[in-house]
């Protein structure tokens, strides 16, 4: 016992000591390593241990052997996929979380876990500017916090008898419609909810791949006709590809009219709402009936913090609610009981990181970084705006550019000028310097480029297209 008290003091104080050097060491370290599978460890020791190490042994063992092989997602030239950077704040709390090790399962279990988790969730709703209707709840990330939406969806249109009997022979096939740049995840959500994938129907986008109304509610009176039973709208504000913001206004609207749930993923752009001159590209969503935003994005948590806005929390409740007995307490008809209302029994304290992040930077803090990330990307875009060679195939709403590389006075055909721009992702990867990753908009091969890390200044975005032109030069050579 003595001795493991001792070492909880050691561990903070090495990972502490640890935190505090990693961005020395990130300045030497590439912004994505360059290995091949089986790589990534070097000679790291693999033998199953028989006597535990004292904790700078395996302090000592991550910054030799495993450091070198991972791709710091913390990495101030991390602009791919989405970023996830954690802030100082995460690191407290999940040093906290880790310390105290609550299980957030219900209202008893940790008292301050369910009612901080009220508490941080309306913070981010009023972050958001979302009306006081919507409740939020926090799960693992953004692919779980769609798939409890659709869930509530489903108990909303087959009821309660669906929980009991499962799928009855003659019910009318479900459908669910979004375009093709809504996230994998919606499909998979769809997928293990009974729907099927043939029955998630593509509905067109414009040209700046957002999607197209008219086109939704066609296909809705159209499916209606034809004996369908409409599951859900999935609209889009920030596609993974592009950042196209779906008119959810005009969705809703659709929605509302033909009396179909609206699940609006908003996982990665939905903190834009923080500022006033983006609330324009989220008008209307506050009609939805339920929205997934990421604040392990652009809201600096760690990983893995997702919230769920719902409008009518019954129908989760419906769907996932069942209580054995010996988790029932003489308190479970005055309090929100957080697993009444998903798959999971077990909840991490995450509401104490929304708590701690929101209280760090506050909506100040929020709105200047992320302001700082579009302008750091408008100036960026008009500088490739203004470079011969360079096309951008979508528009920039937010911080997120698309790009591609066309060698100016040469002809290419469509898949030369992809392989072409295939080779000058990698060249740019392996510069080091700046993490860049690929889409496809058109049918065509486009580079992302993503401004919404916390360690975003200009310094990095400068280095970055230095990068980008000079390995472009290279290939026009
Ligand atoms: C990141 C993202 C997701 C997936 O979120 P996870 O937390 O990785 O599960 C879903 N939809 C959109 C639009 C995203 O940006």
């Amino acid at each position: 016992m003595g001795e493991y008290k001792e070492d909880f003091g050691r561990a903070g104080r090495l990972a502490a000591g640890f935190a505090q050097t990693l961005f020395e060491q990130l300045e030497v370290l590439p912004a994505l390593p360059r290995l091949e599978p089986g790589q990534a460890l070097g000679a790291l020791e693999t033998g199953l241990p028989e006597e535990g190490l004292p904790l700078e042994d395996i302090l000592a063992g991550f910054r030799e052997h495993i450091l070198p092989g991972m791709t710091v997602w913390n990495h101030p030239g991390f602009m791919a996929y989405f970023n996830s950077t954690a802030s100082p704040a995460s690191l407290l709390s999940e040093i906290l979380i880790t310390a105290t090790n609550a299980n957030c399962m219900n209202w008893l279990s940790c008292p301050a876990g369910a009612e901080l988790e009220e508490i941080a969730t309306g913070w981010l709703r009023q972050l958001l500017g979302l009306p006081g209707v919507f409740w939020g709840i926090i799960f693992e990330g953004g692919s779980l916090s769609s798939f409890h939406g659709m869930a509530a969806a489903r108990e909303k249109v087959l009821g309660p008898a669906f929980r009991e009997q499962g799928w009855q022979p003659g019910q009318p096939p479900l459908r669910a419609y979004a375009t093709a740049h809504a996230h994998s995840s919606i499909a998979k959500a769809l997928m293990a909810l009974g729907v099927g994938r043939q029955n998630i129907i593509d509905i067109a986008v414009d040209e700046a791949f957002r999607m197209q109304p008219e086109a939704l509610g066609k296909q809705l009176r159209k499916d209606v006709e034809a004996g369908f039973r409409p599951l859900c709208v999935i609209a889009t504000l920030g596609t993974t590809s592009c950042t196209a913001m779906d008119p959810v206004a005009d969705i809703a609207d659709i929605c509302q009219e033909a009396g179909t749930w609206l699940h609006i993923d908003a996982a990665h752009a939905g903190p834009a709402a923080i500022l006033e001159s983006c609330r324009p590209l989220f008008r209307g969503w506050e009609k939805a009936d339920s929205i997934t935003v990421n604040p392990h994005k652009w809201m600096f948590l760690s990983l893995d913090t997702s919230v769920l806005f719902l409008r009518e929390r019954r129908y989760l409740r419906g769907a996932f609610s069942l209580t054995p007995d010996y988790l029932k307490t003489a308190y479970d008809e005055q309090v929100t009981n957080y697993y009444d209302y998903g798959l999971t029994l077990g909840r991490r304290f995450k509401a104490l990181k929304l708590w701690a992040n929101i209280r760090y930077f506050g909506r100040q803090g929020y709105a200047r970084i992320i302001g700082r990330h579009l302008e750091l990307a408008a100036a960026l875009r008009s500088r490739m705006e203004k470079t011969p060679g360079f096309e951008l195939p979508a528009p920039t709403p937010l911080s997120t550019i698309c790009f591609r590389y066309l060698p100016p006075g040469r002809q290419l055909s469509a898949q030369a000028a992809d392989a072409l721009n295939e080779k000058l992702l990698e060249a740019i990867n392996r510069a080091g310097k700046v993490f860049l990753s690929p889409t496809r908009l058109n049918g065509r091969f486009t580079i992302r480029l993503v401004i919404a890390g916390l360690w975003a200044e200009e310094k990095q975005v400068e280095e970055a297209w230095e990068t980008i032109v000079q390995c472009a030069g290279r290939l026009d050579a």
